[in-house]
Order: C-alpha cells, then structure tokens, then sequence
C-alpha cells in the first residue's frame, strides 16, 4: 500500500472545512467560513453560461485571457492609478490561494524567511513550508490589532527575504493606515525585501476609510507582488478567479510556477468574471453599503451580548473576545458552541504559529458576516 507523506501531516484539515462540516453535522448556523450566503449578480451567471454553451470550454492561455487581463489593469488603474501592462505585468489564477503557493514558489527559497502578521490567513504557513521556508510571524497588538516599526524590525534576520501583508485583514478586519503602510515600506526598502500583498478583500473597506495599496507607495511598484481575488469582491467564492499586478520579472517568475500548478483557470469562468469588471461602479458602492450593514448589526448584537472587539474597517470579519462567558481556550469553546448554541465559528488561536503559546489567540473567536440579517440573527439569537 502506498505509504502517505509525512511532510504535509502536520498540517491536518484546514479549520475552515472542519467548522463548515461541523455546522452541517449539527444544523448550526455557519458563521465560520467566510463565504456569503448569496450569489453575485445574475449578469456574471449568465455571462459564464453562455461561456460554456458557446465555444469557451477548452484551455485558457495559461496566464489569462487576454480580455480579463485588460479589465483587470483597467480597473487597478481606476481605483489607484497604478499602471499595470496586461500583456506582461497581469496574470490570472485559480484564486488568490494559487497565487500565493506560486509566489512562495516562485521567490522563496529553502532557508529564507518570511515575515506576517498574526493573526494570519491559514494558508501562509503552508505556502511558505512549501517552499521550505520559515514564517515569522509580528503579533499585532491587542485590542487594536496594531504594530510599530520596532516589532517589524525586531523580527528581521540577514535569512528575511519578503514581508507578506494582508489588508484589509482576515481576520481581525483592519484596515492598515498609511503610516501602517510607510512603516513595512521603509522596513521592505531598508532591508531590500519583495512585498507580497493580499488584498483579497480591497473592496471591503467601510465608513468612506481609505485603503492604501502597498503598490502606491514610494519606491513599492517594483518590489510588490499584488494578490487579489474576485471571490469576495463579486460574492463567488467557488469560482476560484484569483489574479496578480507585478512587474514584468516577477511576473515572469509567476508564471512559470503557475503553468505546473493548474495551468489555467477554468476558461468559462474567466469569461463569465469580464461582466462582473464591466458592471458600473454602483455595483461596488452597493456591496460596500451592504456589507457596512451587516457589519453593523452584528457588531450591535456582539455589543448586546458582552462581547468585546475592534469594530472592523474593513473584510467582512469580528474578532471577538469571549472570556466574560467561558474560560475554555477557544477551540473546546467553539466545539461547544456548535453543539449547545448551534452556532459555528473560528477559533483564532489557529491563525497563529504556536497556538498554545499565543495568549492573543486563546479567547478570541472569529465571526463571519457574510450572510443575509436574517441569517445574523439567528445566529445571535442562538447566542443569546
Ligand atoms: N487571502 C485571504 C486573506 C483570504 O481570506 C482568502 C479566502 N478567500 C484568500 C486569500 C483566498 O482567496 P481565493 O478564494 O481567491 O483563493
Ligand atoms: N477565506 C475564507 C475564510 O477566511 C476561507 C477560505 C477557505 O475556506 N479556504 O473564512
């Protein structure tokens, strides 16, 4: 019998298949996994359809076709004024999960080290053992999720060779500032870094705060590699269209990983994504109000219960304090949940590196409110 390897073990079944699968297993309301509970708009349904019926149904060029990868540019210069070639600077992916495995691939070498902040997205630490590197993490700062300079430059060694920055963030919801952003610019350029940035969830920023793109930033264009999505921006996670901006040597690196990874996004699937960048710029403003909404109605409800949090800028997450209500650490807390509330949520110790060791992440729980009010109340509800 073929024997498994060892290497990948560690990493067991990501949190989020395990909470999803939990809640159906017990009828919970599912405010773990950030997906929404409603589609996008019909016209990019549609748009697929007629992909698939009609002649779109063989490979893609591997790195995109061509008219997405001009939508793309065309919209990343709408939003920054960062000017993107799509003929060499703009490459599509199976989602933004790919993308990161192919910059971790593509850069990263046995040995090196890479610097994020914790709480992290689950898939870092896999990317970067992957390449046989180390992540090293900068804790941000309870209760506001924030870091100075001194905690970046605390984590460098001659072995760092790229900072990896999520924001908005996943899962605390911060919105990092300008100054924020100046600091790990000056930190990237000081310490001749490449930048890896997940902006999954650029379009997720609320109460009219500005988002600064690493990108934008004195001197960053040439050492940034920009990671984003359209599974948030346009409510169809399963689509898996991800995509890159980065200048023509790195892209170049890209590529080459991401021709043996997939090969290709699924090609109906990037035709049918061209009619969610030709909607009006009502569509964005619309999911933003929306979302603002949902947002505020959960962090009402968190309030009402006693729980304790940063409300966030941006994502569509809630880091939450729970000790007022138990002193389980937070993964036997959220099993509990599931079976005696019927609600299922993320434990963020998970996000960190050693979660034992991260008083950070013993009492806190992550919220998803990508789903419909009714859906938020009823998980409130339940917690009541
Ligand atoms: N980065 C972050 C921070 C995320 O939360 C997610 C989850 N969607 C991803 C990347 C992955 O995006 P995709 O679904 O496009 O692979
Ligand atoms: N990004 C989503 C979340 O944080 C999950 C994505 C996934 O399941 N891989 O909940």
């Amino acid at each position: 019998m073929a024997m498994p390897s060892a290497k990948w073990s560690r990493f067991g079944t990501s949190i989020f298949s395990v909470m999803t699968m939990a809640a159906m297993r017990n009828g919970s309301i599912n405010l773990a996994q950030g997906f929404p509970n409603f589609d996008g708009p019909d016209a990019i349904k549609d748009a697929a359809i007629a992909a698939i019926r009609g002649n779109s149904n063989q490979y893609a060029h591997s790195h995109g076709i061509p008219k997405l990868r001009e939508l793309l540019a065309n919209r990343m210069n709408k939003v920054s004024k960062l000017e993107y070639n799509s003929e060499n600077e703009v490459t599509v992916f199976s989602g933004a999960t790919e993308a990161l495995f192919c910059a971790f691939q593509a850069f990263i070498n046995p040995g090196d080290e890479v610097i994020t902040f914790a709480p992290f997205f689950d898939c870092y630490p896999a990317g970067a053992f992957s390449a046989g590197a180390k992540l090293v993490e900068v804790q941000l700062c309870i209760p506001d999720w924030t870091f100075t300079a001194n905690d970046l430059e605390s984590r460098w060694t001659p072995s760092t060779k790229a900072i990896l920055v999520n924001t908005p963030h996943n899962p605390t919801g911060r919105v990092f500032t300008k100054s924020e952003m100046e600091i790990i610019a000056n930190f990237a350029i000081k310490h001749d870094l490449l930048v890896i940035t997940d902006e999954v969830y650029e379009e997720l920023v609320y109460d009219d705060l500005p988002f600064t793109r690493m990108a934008t930033l004195p001197g960053m264009r040439e050492r940034t590699v920009v990671i984003s999505s359209t599974a948030k921006t346009f409510s169809l996670t399963g689509w898996k269209i991800g995509y890159t901006f980065a200048p023509p040597e790195l892209t170049r690196e890209l590529r080459s990983v991401h021709q043996f990874t997939v090969f290709c996004a699924a090609t109906p699937l990037q035709v049918g994504i061209c009619a969610a960048l030709e909607l009006s710029d009502n569509y964005y403003k619309t999911l933003r109000l929306d979302y603002q909404e949902r947002r505020d109605f959960l962090c009402a409800g968190l309030h009402k219960l006693g729980f304790k949090f940063h409300k966030p800028e941006g994502t569509y997450f809630v880091v939450a304090d729970y000790s007022h209500l138990s002193k389980l650490p937070d993964t036997e807390f959220t099993l509990q949940l599931i079976e005696t509330k019927k609600v299922a949520l993320i434990p963020t110790s998970v996000f960190y590196t050693n979660p034992r060791d991260t008083a950070a992440g013993q009492h806190y729980v992550r919220f998803a409110f990508c789903k419909d009010l009714g859906t938020l109340k009823a998980g409130l509800d339940n917690l009541a």
